[in-house]
């Protein structure tokens, strides 16, 4: 089974997707880090963010096992990874690896952008995850502060909008929610309560499995 988890930026995907994969005991594969990690290892070696070729070539060689998370989850990174994911070349050389990732057996979830709309638009279960950008932006000053960033909460806000305006307005597979997905806002849950409605919904999608 399939779960795809899409959503804007901060919204709370990646912890839930994680609290699934730990409760179901299946693999998760946070997307963002792989636009993540093609715009870092731009930047590491001087490209331009709008070098397509490059950025294609090293989406194409990149390999997840490797990955420094901590290098990656700045935001910095967030704001670089959300423009080079706009390059239609880029898109297409990630499909393969989280296509693979997503035939794991029994399961395997997958959090990002398109997930449910590109990637597997097949998927059993879609949840598009959402908050206000107020408290999205709250939750990653908050994670930002904890990790030793300085970064003050009215830039943080800022970087939420633009990111949110650029996924959502780019061409090449933009951030919206599938027709077929269940929406999930946790601008007043807690994490525990939003895992409590995500586990209802693959339950659901389960006991119909075991029925039909
Ligand atoms: O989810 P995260 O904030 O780590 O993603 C960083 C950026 O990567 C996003 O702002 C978005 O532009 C891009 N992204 C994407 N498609 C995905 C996952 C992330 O375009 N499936």
């Amino acid at each position: 089974m399939v779960i795809a988890i899409d959503g804007p930026a901060a919204s709370g995907k990646g912890t839930l997707s994680r609290r699934l994969s730990t409760h179901y005991g299946w693999p998760c594969l946070d997307t963002g880090l792989l636009y993540r990690a093609v715009a870092r290892t731009m930047m590491d070696q001087g490209i331009a963010s709008d070098d397509m070729d490059a950025a294609a070539r090293i989406a194409g060689a990149l390999d997840p096992a490797t990955f420094d998370e901590k290098t990656l989850r700045g935001a910095q990174m967030g704001e670089a990874a959300s423009v080079i994911s706009a390059l239609p070349a880029v898109r297409e050389a990630l499909i393969g690896l989280q296509r693979d990732f997503a035939g794991r057996s029994p399961g395997a979830i997958l959090d990002g952008r398109d997930i449910g709309t590109v990637i597997c638009p097949d998927a059993e279960v879609k949840i598009f995850v959402t908050a206000t950008s107020e408290e999205r932006a709250r939750r990653r000053w908050l994670e930002l502060s904890r990790s030793g960033d300085p970064i003050s909460f009215e830039d943080v806000l800022a970087d939420i909008h633009r990111r949110d305006a650029r996924d959502s307005g780019r061409s090449t597979a933009p951030l919206r929610m599938a027709e077929d997905a269940r929406l999930l806002d946790t601008t007043k849950l807690d994490i525990e309560a939003a895992f409590r409605v995500a586990v209802g919904i693959v339950e659901e999608r389960l006991s119909g499995r075991a029925t039909r």
